[in-house]
């Protein structure tokens, strides 16, 4: 069998170590073993990215740039094979995929205004014959630490904006769905990017450390669950480094009277069962204001969530694949016993689904609870699962209070016809990505990526103005070239121009 290993300066190194098997959710088959790095194979690619520095952050952004506009291409002439790899080993549909991949290109193109996004302020006079600018310099080796819903797109938030700022880089991805993420790291360095800029370690706990103890690794990008983000943050900020990281979620969406109802309903089953549930943007919640909004919407929703088309993601034109793990799909379930066992009213049960040809595929239907309250498990976890939750709420002020209660704030959003209502809802949300009749706010490759409460650890958002903050130190150089021969007094007091 395979065992897929890592990226170390440019070279793909043998298998050598302790490994784990990588799954097709579909049919349940180990198809591949993936290498899990141990300490000293993460500082190999530590000392690669060390050596990478110099030349790399010299470079002129623009030259930076080229390279990135090769990356960009080769990603789309390799859209078909990336695509396979990431449905076969994470389960979501071939369009999922897609749409993941596309929302990556985004990123690169938006690295590839490196000399745009770097050009620095400058102020002539800032003081009598001072000039003054402040420019952005690369932050040095930087790390990032994904998770398995998004193996293309959430390596591709991370690394084109850090090398495009001139840092060289180490990704640690998910172990569970490797493939697509080292395939497209190999494009970058067949678009020529100069060996160690770019290196790939797969691993686990242990690679995590060994990245978190070196103090040659100067910042870290995370996305995962609360508590890895959590543990990353202190460990990390402990050691002195930048930390960013982004971790779990529950999504509510709130139906306001007004609504228009059937557009509702077409957003709630794409954001609560695409890719199955498996997203940090999924809506998990809706909140309904009235209980006639919540029967038409549970009434509308019912024959949907029973007609999804569940498959294996490999093959065309499906709605929904299988969970990543069978792990995974046994948890998910456990919390829709524990809602039943709670008392909420589970109208769709999706626990019982099985894939003709598909037997021993990590496959749950989608599911449906109404009558769901704040106290139960179900509504205070994140499940990561197709798992709807109805909430009844009496008006729009007692959702907010609602949402503004949970321990997450990632993404929300509300669904009216009210301008009123969503300016209000707008304005006084926790969380850090809102919709308006739009279920996944997820904010384009221009904009910033990042949740509000226990969904973001850090200042910085991910990708965007914010990334190249993220990626970046300030300098500020302040200049003056006094005439020659002007003899100057000591100045004793401060300087300053009143
Ligand atoms: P995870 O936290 O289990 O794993 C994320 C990464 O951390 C992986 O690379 C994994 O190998 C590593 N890791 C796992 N356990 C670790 C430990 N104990 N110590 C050090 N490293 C460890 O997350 P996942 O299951 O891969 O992904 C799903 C989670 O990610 C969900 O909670 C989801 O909401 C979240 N997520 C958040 C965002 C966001 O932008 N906020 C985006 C995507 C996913």
């Amino acid at each position: 069998m395979t065992v897929i290993t890592h990226l170390i300066n440019g070279e793909t190194p043998v298998a050598a170590g302790r490994s784990v098997p990588v799954y097709n959710p579909a049919t349940g088959e180990a198809i591949r073993q993936v290498e899990l790095a141990s300490r000293a194979t993460v500082q190999q690619a530590i000392d690669a990215a060390k050596a990478a520095l110099p030349a790399w952050r010299e470079l002129p952004p623009a030259k930076r740039a080229q390279v990135l506009f090769r990356f960009k291409q080769l990603l789309e002439e390799n859209e078909e094979q990336i695509v396979t790899l990431i449905s076969e080993e994470h389960g979501k549909t071939r369009e999922d995929a897609a749409g993941e991949l596309k929302r990556g290109i985004e990123n690169v193109e938006y690295a590839t205004a490196a000399p745009e996004l770097l050009k620095g302020e400058f102020s002539r006079n800032a003081g009598p014959g001072i000039d003054s600018w402040s420019d952005f310099h690369a932050v040095g080796v930087v790390a990032g630490i994904t998770p398995f819903n998004f193996p293309a797109m959430v390596p591709l938030w991370m690394y084109p904006l850090a090398i495009a700022c001139g840092n060289t880089f180490i990704l640690k991805p998910s172990e569970r769905d490797p493939s697509s993420t080292l395939l497209i790291a190999s494009l970058f360095q067949q678009a020529g990017l100069p060996k160690g800029v770019l290196n790939v370690v797969n691993g686990d706990k242990e690679a995590v450390d060994a990245l978190l103890e070196s103090p040659d690794v100067k910042a870290i990008s995370f996305v995962g669950s609360t508590p890895v983000a959590e543990y990353i943050y202190s460990e990390g900020t402990k050691r002195g480094k930048r930390v960013q990281a982004l971790g779990g979620a529950k999504n509510h969406a709130v139906v306001m009277p007004d609504a228009d109802l059937d557009n509702a309903v077409n957003a709630l089953m794409g954001a609560a069962y695409g890719s199955c549930g498996e997203r940090c943007m999924a809506i998990s919640v809706a909140v309904c204001i009235g209980d006639a909004v919540a029967d038409a919407l549970v009434d509308k929703l019912v024959p949907r969530i029973q007609a999804l088309k569940i498959g294996a993601g490999t093959e065309c034109g499906l709605d929904m694949g299988p969970l990543v793990t069978a792990a995974h799909r046994d948890k998910v379930s456990g919390y829709v016993d524990d809602g039943v066992n709670v008392g909420a009213e589970l109208v769709v049960d999706g626990r019982a689904l099985k894939i003709s040809g598909h037997e021993n595929g990590f496959f749950l239907g989608g599911c449906l609870f109404d009558r769901v309250t704040p106290e139960m498990r179900i509504y205070k976890e994140e499940i990561f699962g197709p798992v709807l939750c109805v909430v009844r709420a009496k008006s729009l002020e007692e959702a907010i209070a609602l949402i503004n209660a949970h321990e997450y704030g990632n993404g929300t959003c509300i669904f009216t016809r009210d301008g009123e209502a969503a300016r209000q809802f707008g304005n006084e949300i926790e969380a850090g990505m809102v919709g308006v009749n739009v279920p996944l706010p997820v904010p384009v490759a221009f904009h910033s990526f990042g949740g509000w409460k226990r969904s973001l650890f850090g200042d910085l958002h991910a990708y965007g103005p914010d990334g190249v903050r993220f990626y970046t130190r300030r300098k500020t150089i302040t200049q003056r070239w006094p005439k020659a021969q002007s003899q100057e007094a000591a100045q004793f007091a401060f300087p300053s121009q009143r």
